[in-house]
């Protein structure tokens, strides 16, 4: 099985985090509030809605 690396986004400043250890945390604020997405396909659809 392939290892997809989770992603989380900031609740706070937008900003995507990889998630690699917990407590999982903003690398780009430093706020704990993150969400995690769900999946490959959601992660694609984000940079896709980026790119437009
Ligand atoms: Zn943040």
């Amino acid at each position: 099985m392939e290892e997809v690396p989770a992603t989380g986004m900031c609740r706070d400043c937008g900003a995507e985090s990889q998630i690699t250890q917990f407590p999982l945390q903003c690398e780009a604020c430093g706020s704990f509030d993150l969400r995690v997405l769900g999946g490959e396909e959601l992660f694609v659809e984000f940079l896709n809605l980026e790119e437009t």
